[in-house]
């Protein structure tokens, strides 16, 4: 699926922007709840699914917050159904000793963030939780749950509010479904 091939493709409304609005502010008042005795919050970011979703959370959250960023990329392995990540761009600070907070766009079969945390881990933090807006659980391979869930979705390729198809659509306001034309049509 890319846009170079593609015949016209449809985007079904799946999560509302204001449904989005509303569960961000409500992850944002249980995610202050969890740090509340923080000494130092570091927001960080998997890029570039999360950014609008984090652009918004952290503006939500009235502990004091640093902001950071980190890319990788994944790649699967042909023979046994394992993945590794790559760093494309690491964070800038140095979490030994601080609270994290890493923000995803979606879990699906967990292979990213669990390799992310085991990196993260290594380094130390004094406590790391996992911040993700949508979770598709039935699609899982490795366990690993979020502290904190923006919504459970069913298993369906999702575009929209930070998150691409190709990379495009990850401006649109809302979460929608890629519906793909009918071969038949
Ligand atoms: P996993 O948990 O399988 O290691 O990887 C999760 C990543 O796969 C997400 O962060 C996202 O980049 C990508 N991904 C999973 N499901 C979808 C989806 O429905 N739409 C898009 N655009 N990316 C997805
Ligand atoms: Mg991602
Ligand atoms: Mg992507």
């Amino acid at each position: 699926m890319t846009p170079e091939n593609r015949q016209a493709y449809t985007i079904e409304p799946l999560l509302s922007q204001k449904a989005i609005a509303a569960r961000v502010e409500s992850l944002a008042r249980e995610i202050e709840a969890h740090f509340a005795d923080t000494e130092r919050l570091i927001v960080a970011g998997l890029l570039r699914g999360s950014f609008i979703f984090m652009a918004d959370l952290v503006r939500e959250l009235t502990l004091p917050v640093e902001v950071d960023f980190l890319e990788v990329s994944s790649y699967g392995n042909a023979m046994t159904s394992s993945r590794n990540v790559r760093i494309l761009k690491d964070l800038r600070c140095d979490i030994a000793g601080c609270d994290v907070l890493l923000v995803e766009d979606i879990i699906d079969t967990g292979h990213t963030l669990t390799h992310v945390r085991e990196m993260l881990r290594s380094r130390r933090p004094r406590r790391m939780e996992i911040c993700t807006l949508l979770d598709k659980p039935s699609r899982r391979e490795v366990e690993i749950t979020a502290a904190f869930t923006g919504f459970t979705i069913p298993d369906a390729f999702v575009v929209g509010y930070g998150i691409d198809y190709a990379q495009r659509n990850r401006n649109l306001p809302y979460v929608g479904t890629v519906r793909l034309p009918n071969v038949d049509d």
